[in-house]
């Protein structure tokens, strides 16, 4: 479902979470006692900017990453390179004026959906609700057993559930995932709406899936509507390479990590300094606060090194580059030396 288009359509509220389209369908299904999964993505770390008319999603120029907002000086930053520029009054691809920020959790959209079906019986399978031991598997044998009509979750409901009542899967917003600022966030996606795709009505299919987005041309999109993987790798491996993000290139994190937020960053500074003298081969991004740039009230900056596979295979020269700085980095027993360092080499995720 195009949300954009949905939206131009005049539905009165400005943030639509659910799409006619999809509460009709609900509807239906809840009508002839079918069971319904909605899936709401990871939900933002970080809110992203948007355009509510065509979609745009502001992206940084070096990294190919979204944007992050931040209130303070309404801001949008990119937390690999720490690119920043404040947040357009227009649309820079269609020019209209309607920019907004973007991030509804779990919870909002079972109040919302609450609201609209009053007698539905609707489960909520989420960080919040899976906190206690077995919770997990109680609300699944639940919904198994037909205990509720809808299973609302993140992800963590995309894997390995079977279950044969369920005739409708909607993707609340395909674009939460597809935009979350890390390199590896379209192919996320793309494994996320084909495993999906595979879910709903697998024994007699009779399944319908239903995916809001605001991008629906957006090739992630496209290909897992036509599971085609092979085209889906070309372009992704295509804009890696360009990138040298992996498996193209090889990526190393660094995090700086102190309460007091100047250390943190004075810290990445030094650290990329040092790096930087080695003259090696490799590629220093940043230092910029992490996504996740305050947690547990300890600040955190990261580098981002890239370096090229093909110069260093088995990275036993990246390895030994950052070994070396880091003795020197802890060895001279200032201030600095005391900031709490990180290595993550190839990782799984940025935030
Ligand atoms: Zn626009
Ligand atoms: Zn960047």
């Amino acid at each position: 479902v195009d949300l954009a288009r949905q939206r131009l359509a005049g539905s009165g509220k400005s943030e639509v979470i659910l799409s006619r389209l999809l509460l009709q369908k609900i509807a239906e299904k809840l009508e002839q006692k079918e069971q319904i999964i909605l899936l709401q993505n990871r939900r933002g770390f970080s809110t992203t900017v948007q355009c509510a008319h065509c979609g745009e999603v502001s992206m940084c120029p070096n990294c190919n990453i979204s944007l992050s907002y931040h209130r303070q000086g309404n801001t949008m930053r990119c937390h690999y390179c720490n690119f920043a520029q404040k947040v357009p009054d227009k649309c820079s691809a269609c020019n209209k004026v309607s920019m907004i920020h973007r991030g509804v959790g779990t919870q909002q959209v079972q109040e919302f959906l609450q609201t609209q079906f009053k007698n539905a019986r609707i489960v909520r399978m989420d960080q919040d609700t899976t906190r206690r031991k077995y919770a997990h598997d109680k609300i699944l044998t639940d919904f198994g057993d037909q205990k509720y009509d809808i299973l609302l979750g993140t992800q963590m409901i995309a894997k390995g559930l079977d279950f044969e009542k369920v005739t409708l899967v909607g993707v609340i917003s395909a674009d939460t995932g597809l935009f979350l600022p890390d390199f590896r966030a379209t192919e996320r996606t793309f494994q996320l709406l084909t495993q999906v795709a595979g879910r709903a009505g697998r024994k007699n299919g009779q399944g319908e899936v239903v995916v809001q987005t605001m991008v629906p041309q957006h090739p992630c999109v496209q290909f897992s509507r036509t599971h085609d993987y092979f085209r889906f790798v070309k372009l992704e491996m295509a804009e890696r390479r360009a990138l040298e993000y992996p498996p193209a290139g090889r990526l190393v994190l660094l995090h700086f990590i102190d309460e007091n937020e100047n250390r943190a960053l004075q810290a990445a500074r030094k650290f990329a300094f040092l790096l930087t003298e080695k003259k090696v081969p490799f590629k220093i991004v940043g230092p910029a606060p992490a996504a996740l740039s305050k947690l547990k009230n300890m600040y955190r900056f990261h580098l981002v090194v890239k370096s090229d596979k093909r110069l260093d295979p088995g990275a036993q020269n990246v390895r030994k580059t950052i070994k070396s700085c880091l003795q020197e980095f802890t060895g001279d027993g200032s201030e600095l030396s005391r900031v709490t360092i990180k290595i993550d080499i190839d990782p799984v995720m940025i935030l």
